[in-house]
């Protein structure tokens, strides 16, 4: 029997894997989610001799039901190949008494890669599979990371474009220049006059729009979304804590079912999630350790059980977490709501209509897996110096955002044993100039790619391949519109 999703919306709209992944959003405005968890059904010791590969599928052939064995591992093969410069995928660096999963090692260093390099794949399975003619349009909204690991992914997949939104004055130089120089015929880059959080919600009205769903039918387009709502991004990234786990068990740091933390640079709620999701499959997590930066609308949510989104929009040295509507939130909402669908959809009218809702005791004391703090600029900054001249280590903005968390967590819980991970999901290579500055403001005054080469002797790492292409690429996208403007963007580009 196939695993359903349904709308966290609208209990009657339920549809199968394949389907979910192709329309990203319910037609209600609600997330998808799997009508149950379903638990791992191989053993940590046989998890422990599998490969990246192999425990992709163990994991996901759970969820992603409708698809065969033969089209999943052939996504699975398509996606994590070569494009990453390391065999194991994503390898555990232990560093001052804590494991940093190294999730950056694909084409665009962030951890974005871990799921986008697989998510056109699973797309044009899915598309395959539910006789879908229409070329698919991918819209996505981008606080930077995002955007570039999308166009990578999907660049000059056939029957795919790309339309990526990104705040112009909001993501770091490199973030910008990697995007701008992205290559493939069916890609397009739109700066706008905006923060990230005006992207996203310009992109979530026209996937709601049904009379620009209509001109797009009749034109042979449907849109699609490869932003971290799309459950075909949430599945890829539980892979990861399987695999981690299994990692530490087969290498002896912990005993079988010896529960471990996990701590997560938090933005829009997607990769955390992930980890809860994996608890729920039956991994042996503890706590999963909520960071985030100043913008820390969730770590308020985790104290009071009020999400209240009107506050300033902060700009950080960690900007793809410069996010004060963590969509993925919901799905957790929802779950803690006793998968009530009509309950989760009014607190999500509250958020729209008024900002904020509150959460009922009962679903707050549901919570109690999770641990939420935030870390400020100075901190941020200091947990970079603080971990590199300890150990010669040197962690992204992003990264170390988690690393000051992680202490504030051992300080005021005492909870020093439980051995844990911390999701590395940027390479320092991104935020070059922050991470320079943090270890020394003297670095402040060279140019960015001298910056880089700097850093690649410091670090003693080998300036990644990304970086290198970046360095002479010329810019092929220099749109910039208003938010307002969105719509007609995506139609010139169509030409519609
Ligand atoms: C996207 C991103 C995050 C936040 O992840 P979410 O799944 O949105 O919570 C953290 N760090 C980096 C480097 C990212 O690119």
């Amino acid at each position: 029997m196939n695993l359903m999703y349904v709308s966290t919306r609208d209990a009657s709209e339920r549809v199968t894997a394949s389907q979910a992944i192709l329309k990203g959003l319910a037609n209600d405005g609600g997330l998808f989610v799997p009508m149950e968890i379903p638990k791992l059904d191989v053993s940590i010791d046989e998890l422990s001799r599998m490969s990246y590969q192999e425990t992709a599928y163990a994991v996901m052939k759970l969820f992603l039901t409708d698809f065969t064995e033969e089209e999943l591992k052939g996504c699975i093969n398509a996606a994590y190949d070569a494009k990453f410069d390391t065999e194991t995928i994503a390898p555990l660096v232990s560093a001052d008494g804590a494991y940093y999963l190294e999730l950056f090692h694909g084409s665009t260093i962030a951890f974005k890669d871990m799921a986008l390099s697989i998510l056109p794949h699973l797309l044009t399975t899915a598309a395959k599979k539910n006789q879908v003619k229409n070329d698919i349009v991918i819209l996505t909204a981008t606080s930077g990371d995002t955007g570039k690991a999308a166009l990578a992914g999907f660049a000059d997949v056939k029957g795919t474009r790309i339309i990526v939104f990104y705040p112009k004055n909001g993501v770091s130089p490199i973030q910008e220049k990697q995007m701008v120089t992205q290559k493939g015929d069916n890609t397009f880059v739109v700066g706008i006059h905006g923060n990230f959080d005006q992207a996203q919600t310009g992109v979530k009205n026209m996937f709601s729009d049904a009379a620009l769903a209509e001109e797009m039918d009749a034109a042979g387009f449907q849109f699609s979304s490869a932003n971290s709502i799309n459950i075909g991004r949430l599945v890829p990234q539980i892979v990861y804590y399987v695999y981690a786990y299994a990692k530490l068990y087969e290498s002896g740091e912990i005993a079988e079912s010896e529960k471990i933390n996990i701590v997560v640079p938090t933005g829009n709620f997607g990769n955390i999630l992930a980890a809860f999701y994996a608890k729920n499959m039956g991994l042996p997590i503890g706590r999963l350790i909520c960071a985030s930066n100043e913008n820390k609308v969730l770590y308020d949510f985790f104290r009071t059980g009020t999400y209240d989104k009107n506050r300033e929009f902060m700009l950080t040295s960690s900007p793809s977490m410069d996010i004060l509507i963590s969509s993925n939130l919901e799905r957790l909402i929802y779950r803690i709501a006793g998968d009530d669908a009509a309950k989760n959809a009014a607190l999500m009218k509250s958020l729209r209509d008024g900002g904020s809702y509150e959460i009922t005791p009962d679903m707050s004391a549901q919570l109690s897996d999770f641990y939420g703090n935030y870390a400020s600029e100075a901190e941020t900054a200091a947990a970079i110096r603080d971990l590199y001249e300890s150990t010669g280590y040197v962690i992204d903005t992003h990264t170390a955002v988690a690393a000051s968390v992680y202490q504030k967590y051992k300080e005021e819980t005492k909870d020093t044993e439980t051995k844990t991970v911390i999701a590395s999901t940027a390479s320092p290579f991104k935020f070059t100039r922050s991470v320079m500055k943090a270890i020394d403001v003297k670095y402040d005054s060279m140019e960015d790619f001298a910056l880089v080469d700097e850093l690649s002797k410091i670090a003693n790492v080998k300036v990644p391949q990304a970086i290198e292409e970046i360095r002479s690429a010329p810019v092929r996208h220099q749109s910039v519109c208003e938010v307002e403007e969105m719509p007609q963007v995506v139609k010139q580009f169509l030409g519609i």
